[in-house]
């Protein structure tokens, strides 16, 4: 996955076909379970089921476009975290990467604690009752309103973004009559994403505080002298949708040699490290993501080595997965509107969304598979770039992709692992109306975020 986003001006006609598609699968019926959900197969009838409910029967009930979330599998990648990590390490997840309030109660009965960056985040862990203790509050820019509603909920733990917010939450928290554990964001001087890292000792980004010129030594210096925080660890994030652990290994041995700078200075040795999230899942089959287990074990065996060189204690490790949870569990379902072969080139396929529910191929050229659901067919495979509906030539749900030579106006396709960064960074551009989530789980299906209306949007025009 390339991070250069584009301008958000229409952008040229790039329309030769450039090669970077794989070959067809051998057969365009066949559903990788890589890339589809636990509970997803097709029927006798060949028409796609979730949770044992065929597609026809959802875009009947639920509309298109709409988003249908596996509950069973989520559940199943929660636990799966949990287990693999065990009693002595803790597993956030991510919530800017998809949450609702059905979400917070699944995360709180299968034993997850959760990340949240924004007020509006934070409502919602807390109204869907997860344990403040059990969340941890991020962001680079918390305003102070923001900062005294997770001081009074009394939140987990705050991460420090900069030196202002460690006097701002200080102070909070003094007026509170509190200590606010917090930990402190560091950068580490490491990209990572897919399958590079880049290390250098200086990192360009509006998060954290720096590991380089001693900042991130001061930053410690200075919570550990403020009476309103108590100072649990340090915390990387590293970057996203990640295959390789050498990013991992590098930043954690830079945190260890800080976490042992600050014993030789401070004579204290913080608890607890926090690795950050950003493992990768498979968006298309040419994607190998790793088991749980095996990051957990990767993850342990780097921070176990380096502290033992470097005689600490190990700390307790906490981590920040939100696309490997939720991103495989969930697929968008369209109806096909318009069909354009164009002659040497590609066939253009419109469906009835877009970029207003997925904007991920749009920002970072981000890479869907795409099949029809609604039926098998035998016929040829036909290379297609699957398109929204609104003004925008960039607007592009799936750039590269082979579907059948007979596919048609009205048929249903599908596009798996949508479950994170689609609905929650979906707009309503054109005034498109966003789509529900809709959990399905045994046999029921039910909504748990609720389609836009047009109600809702003349709602907020005040006219
Ligand atoms: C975005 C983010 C995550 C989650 O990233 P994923 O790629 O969804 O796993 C975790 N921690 C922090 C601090 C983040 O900014």
């Amino acid at each position: 996955m390339s991070r250069s986003a584009h301008p958000a001006g229409p952008r040229h006609a790039d329309v030769l076909p450039e090669g970077h598609y794989s070959a067809p699968a051998a057969d365009l019926n066949a559903l990788d379970e890589k890339v589809w959900s636990r509970t997803v197969t097709r029927d006798a009838d060949g028409a796609l089921t979730v949770g044992g409910i065929a597609v026809a029967r959802l875009a009947e009930e639920f509309g298109t476009p709409a988003y249908f979330l596996d509950e069973s599998d989520f559940r199943a990648r929660c636990r799966a975290w949990a287990d693999a990590f065990g009693p002595d390490a803790d597993v956030f997840y991510a919530g800017k990467a998809f949450l609702s309030r059905a979400v917070v109660r699944w995360l709180k009965e299968e034993g997850l604690n959760l990340d949240v960056c924004s007020g509006g985040e934070l409502t919602t862990a807390l109204d869907a009752g997860m344990p403040a203790e059990r969340i941890a509050f991020h962001g680079n820019n918390k305003t102070v309103a923001e900062i005294e509603r997770a001081v009074e909920a009394g939140v987990g733990r705050i991460v420090l973004d900069s030196f202002q917010e460690i006097v701002r939450v200080a102070h909070i928290a003094q007026r509170h009559g509190v200590r606010q554990r917090v930990q402190i964001r560091v950068t580490v001087g490491v990209e990572a994403h897919t399958h590079e890292f880049i290390a250098t000792a200086h990192e360009d980004q509006k998060f954290g505080i720096a590991l380089a010129d001693g900042q991130a030594a001061e930053a410690v210096r200075r919570a550990l002298s403020l009476d309103g925080l108590e100072l649990i660890g340090v915390h990387s994030h590293i970057g996203s949708q990640i295959f390789d652990m050498a990013g991992f290994e590098v930043s954690a041995r830079r945190v260890v040699q800080l976490l042992a700078e600050i014993r030789d200075e401070h004579g204290v040795e913080l608890p607890e490290i926090d690795l950050g999230g950003g493992l990768g899942i498979a968006y298309t089959s040419d994607d190998d993501p790793r088991e749980p287990h095996e990051i957990a074990k990767a993850l342990s065996d780097i921070v176990t080595r380096e502290c033992e060189s470097a005689k600490l204690r190990t700390p307790r490790i906490s981590v920040e997965p939100g696309r490997a949870i939720v991103g495989p569990t969930a697929f968008t379902l369209y109806e096909v509107g318009t069909i354009k072969p164009l002659e040497g080139l590609r066939t253009y396929v419109s469906v009835d969304g877009g970029m207003s529910d997925n904007i991920r191929t749009a920002l970072y050229d981000a890479e869907y598979s795409v099949a029809l659901v609604s039926r098998t067919s035998d016929a040829e495979p036909m290379l297609v770039r699957v398109v929204g509906k609104h003004c925008e030539s960039g607007d592009i749900v799936v750039k590269d992709a082979f579907l059948p030579a007979d596919l048609a106006p009205g048929d249903l396709i599908a596009v798996p692992a949508t479950g994170a960064y689609c609905r929650s960074m979906a707009s309503n551009y054109n005034h498109a109306l966003r789509p529900p989530v809709v959990a399905v789980r045994e046999g029921e299906a039910r909504v748990i975020v609720r389609r836009e209306t047009e109600e809702d949007l003349l709602r907020l025009d005040v006219g």
